[in-house]
């Protein structure tokens, strides 16, 4: 598959790295398909975080990922996953590669300024998450 699903996380786009962020993207050759800012509940976090609902984490997560605006979006690209998740790095910035955008402007494990999908069907359910079909360009 050649789709993957992004969000720029709220501490990110707090600190105004949000155009930084899409820059790297597309500079790495990632099409923007669908983009936007939402402000997430943490009901509407719970729903979209469900595969982590037994993680000892969930409950941070959810509240980190609902306290301010996000930008979601989906990009395209051959090998769009796994070249995405190369692009953003370690899911812990420490362990992040240089270069990589969680490196530049994670800050810490929970606040690593980006989400990449995992695999092709959860890119799909991910970017169906905020996205109707009309917007799927
Ligand atoms: P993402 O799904 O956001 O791309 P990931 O697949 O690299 O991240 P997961 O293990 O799926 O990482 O965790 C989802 C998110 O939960 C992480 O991006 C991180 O923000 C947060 N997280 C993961 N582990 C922890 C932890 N031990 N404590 C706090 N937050 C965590």
């Amino acid at each position: 598959n050649n789709k993957t699903f992004t969000m720029i996380k709220p501490d990110a786009f707090a600190d105004g790295h949000t155009g930084a962020i899409l820059k790297m993207i597309e500079e790495a050759g990632f099409k923007i398909k669908a983009i936007k800012t939402v402000k997430l509940s943490a009901e509407d976090a719970g729903k979209f975080y469900a595969v982590h609902s037994a993680r000892p984490f969930y409950g941070e997560l959810c509240a980190y990922m609902s306290k301010g605006p996000i930008v979601a979006a989906i990009l395209e690209k051959d090998n769009a996953v796994a070249d995405f998740r190369t692009l953003i790095g370690a899911t812990n910035p420490a362990d992040a590669a240089e270069g990589t955008i969680r490196k530049l402007f994670a800050k810490s494990l929970e606040a690593n300024a980006v989400h990449g999908s995992d695999s092709d069907e959860n890119a799909a359910i991910e970017g169906s998450f905020y996205f109707s079909e009309l917007e799927k360009i």
